[in-house]
């Protein structure tokens, strides 16, 4: 059974012992921060590559300062740890990486200050999060999007996932792969755990940082990779929620979801109702980029075994 071992308090231990008490802050009022992290198994290679190890761990730590965190860690110190981690459970397959930041104090009293926090880490070997990869079905949910003013959306806030599984649910009972969720304004957010893009014309779509999303790590390396490698216009703009009615195509992305083709929305085919050749080759390319098979992007793969050991 795996995962074997956390990184729980300072040290890397059985998983049997990473435990936290019912006291703790961050169980009863939401205030921890969290991350999502793939490492991919390359048989070529012989090697693992985690996806954008820093860039996950600076937003984990950024999302630790708006919620007044002063942990004694850095990008590199977490990497670290999790090079470690994945070492010793030699993993030889997918993986996804679970970082956690929370208030660790063993008390009552909603607040952030004066309150310790801690880091703890684990990795489990991990697949699809969306069955549907290529033909998803989604409804725009009646929740909103938690506003910036509320509980911001660009960090990574345990509390706010209450928000994700009112949405996530609410779909998934009503027979839908997933949901997409409007912002206070009635623009197109994102997806209940992913961001959104879709295709008018020909150009690619996606909301800004400022309507209430995950400034997503999966969002910024499509981004690239559309303007880069398929040499298409990249619009960063609001969305109405009937322009998705009539896109040519539609997708989400996010490290758990990779890139998911939307076929439906609300019952109205997205395009031809099928996936469409934007998405098709944007996957091709995908999975190539997070198992480190282009060059190019080498950079963004970091390698688990080898002769830093
Ligand atoms: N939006 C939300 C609400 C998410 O939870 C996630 C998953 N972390 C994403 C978007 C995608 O972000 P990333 O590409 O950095 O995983």
């Amino acid at each position: 059974m795996k995962p074997s071992y956390a990184y729980f308090e300072g040290q890397i231990v059985p998983i049997e012992d990473a435990k936290i008490s019912i006291m703790t802050h961050a169980l009863h009022y939401g205030t921890g921060a969290f991350g999502g992290v793939r490492a991919y198994w390359n048989d070529e290679a012989d090697n693992l590559y985690i996806f954008r190890p820093l860039d996950h761990f600076k937003r984990v730590l950024n999302s630790g300062k708006l919620l007044l965190m002063d942990l004694p860690y850095t990008p590199e110190s977490m990497l670290k740890i999790l090079l470690d981690l994945l070492r010793k459970e030699e993993y030889h397959e997918d993986v996804y990486i679970r970082p956690l930041i929370y208030k660790s104090t063993k008390g009552i009293g909603v607040r952030l200050h004066d309150l310790e926090c801690d880091f703890t880490m684990f990795a489990i070997p991990f697949g699809s999060y969306i069955p549907n990869e290529e033909n998803s079905r989604v409804t725009f949910s009646s929740w909103r999007r938690l506003d910036d003013n509320m509980i911001p959306a660009r960090g990574k806030i345990t509390g706010a996932y209450a928000n994700s599984a009112l949405s996530k649910t609410d779909a998934m009972l009503a027979g839908f792969d997933e949901a997409l969720v409007l912002n206070q304004n009635g623009h197109i957010s994102e997806g209940s755990a992913e961001n959104f893009f879709m295709v008018r014309d020909g150009v690619v779509v996606t909301p800004p940082v400022t309507s209430n999303i995950l400034e997503g790590i999966t969002r910024r390396s499509i981004i690239q990779l559309l303007r880069e490698e398929m040499n298409l216009d990249v619009e960063v703009r609001e969305i109405d929620r009937t322009e998705v009615f009539i896109a040519d195509e539609a997708f989400l992305c996010g490290t758990g979801v990779q890139v998911v083709a939307i076929t439906e929305v609300d019952h109205r085919p997205v395009g031809a109702g099928v996936m469409g050749p934007i998405v098709s080759r944007l996957r091709e390319l995908y999975f190539d980029l997070v198992r480190g098979k282009i060059a190019r992007y080498r950079d963004w793969n970091m390698p688990v075994y080898g002769a830093d050991q």
